[in-house]
């Protein structure tokens, strides 16, 4: 059909709250246009008669409170339609959140926190951009905290941060970040160190409560805290750690009723609440996951295709000009610790290495610390790749989204990678 917006596709009518959930192919993205009422996608309100572009592989749904029509030009047999949404409770709990936050103007309490929680592919993300889209259009600006290594939604995977919110998510694009503060954790699952994880949640929640005495107007908005799917044995540990860090006034479960049931009875005081799933939340495959990270990285370096995109610098230094640590677990066996002392208590480290070939592809963090025994506990600046290591010349060339010089010198390793094929 073609309708007067000009694109050609199926139209879709849609009742008063229900959604229109699409999936777009995996090679080829898919196009939609608001010709009737009002709609959002994931809390962005949608402009009428504008074309929205959603890449490949994009999962979504247009979601509508009291009735619309939209022209969607994609498979038709990937998009269909639903009226079980679990929209109206967002919107409750919203609220309810919001109540809280004016309660708490009146005293010396940060604005409330809300920690989303849950196991892999529950809709945990989803539910933050709803409800963080809400807040922004109530005229707040809140905070997002992103504890979920996996996904990178502040900056790349492998990264804890906070950003504040200051404008709705980009229908297809989600929240543009400018300056956040990152901390380089350098793996996909806080399990690969879960002391490091936490020292660096901790950092982080001290970091933001610095930040809120120099921005009032954040410490009142409060923040959302997107966490990661692994919620079993240390990582259940991790995720009460962080809701006590950040002082969560609420904990939303999604679908995992024990969990639910664990929280309430291990964090006293705090308002639990369990939300089944959506039944619009797709799992994706490792493979899936796998290739979200890569353009999550691409797009630190590259920019967004058709959107933003970015040119990088290859930028080659003498070794003398990097200073490169990795961080060390301690190895030292318990029978020459100080006495009362356990390897428990051992604060991860970092130790110098040389530049080698081995690091092709890596990528390093730039530290915002000079002295190299503050690397673990300091944000990082950005991100390099390696792109090749010269031992001859003694020079490494690295993918920077600067130019030279660096910021700092004290670098950071890490075990991801980055295959710059552009
Ligand atoms: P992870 O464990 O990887 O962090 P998650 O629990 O945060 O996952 P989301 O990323 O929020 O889950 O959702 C998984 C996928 O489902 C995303 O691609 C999202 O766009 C899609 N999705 C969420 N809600 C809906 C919906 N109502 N209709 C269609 N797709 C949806």
């Amino acid at each position: 059909t073609s309708f007067k917006t000009g694109l050609q596709g199926h139209l879709f009518i849609l009742s008063h709250d229900t959604e229109l959930r699409i999936e777009a192919e995996t090679d080829k993205g898919v196009k939609l246009v608001l010709c009737k009422g009002t709609a959002e996608v994931f809390g962005t309100e949608l402009v009428s008669n504008h074309e929205y572009s959603f890449p490949p592989g994009a999962r979504l749904a247009v979601y509508t409170w009291y009735g619309c029509e939209v022209v969607v030009n994609g498979d038709r047999h990937k998009c269909y339609k639903s009226d079980t949404t679990p929209m109206v409770k967002f919107l409750n709990l919203q609220v309810v959140v919001a109540q809280e936050r004016e309660r708490r103007k009146r005293s010396v309490l940060n604005g409330p926190a809300v920690l989303v929680a849950g196991p892999a592919d529950v809709g945990k993300s989803t539910l933050c951009r709803i409800l963080l889209n809400y807040t922004i259009r109530s005229g707040t600006k809140p905070l997002l905290v992103d504890l979920d290594v996996g996904q990178g939604n502040v900056s790349i995977p492998g990264s804890i941060g906070a950003q504040i919110i200051d404008h709705p998510a980009h229908p297809a694009l989600g929240f543009l970040h400018q300056t956040p503060i990152v901390y380089h954790f350098g793996h996909f699952t806080p399990s690969m160190n879960s002391k490091l994880y936490d020292m660096l949640v901790s950092q982080l929640a001290e970091k933001i409560q610095l930040r809120y005495g120099a921005l009032p107007e954040s410490r009142y908005a409060g923040c959302l805290i997107d966490s990661c799917g692994w919620v079993e044995d240390a990582g259940y540990s991790s995720l009460l750690h962080a809701a006590r860090e950040f002082h969560v006034y609420t904990v939303i479960v999604l679908d995992h009723e024990k969990l639910f049931v664990d929280i309430q009875r291990d964090l006293p005081g705090v308002h639990v609440l369990h939300f089944p799933k959506s039944g619009g939340v797709v799992a994706r495959s490792k493979a899936a996951r796998k290739s979200t990270r890569r353009e999550s990285t691409r797009s630190y370096f590259y920019g967004m295709k058709d959107h933003i995109p970015l040119s990088p610098h290859s930028i080659i230094l003498p070794f003398e000009e990097v200073q490169i640590y990795e961080v060390v677990e301690s190895d030292i066996p318990s029978s020459l610790l100080p006495i009362g002392e356990t390897a428990e208590g051992i604060k991860p480290s970092v130790s110098k290495i040389s530049p080698s070939k081995q690091m092709i592809t890596h990528i390093l963090s730039v530290s915002s610390a000079s002295d190299p025994d503050l690397i673990l506990t300091s944000s990082s600046m950005g991100f390099l790749c390696v792109t090749d290591v010269s031992l001859d010349k003694s020079e490494i060339t690295l993918l920077s989204p600067q130019p030279a010089p660096l910021p700092k010198k004290c670098l950071l390793y890490s075990e991801i990678t980055f295959m710059d094929m552009q």
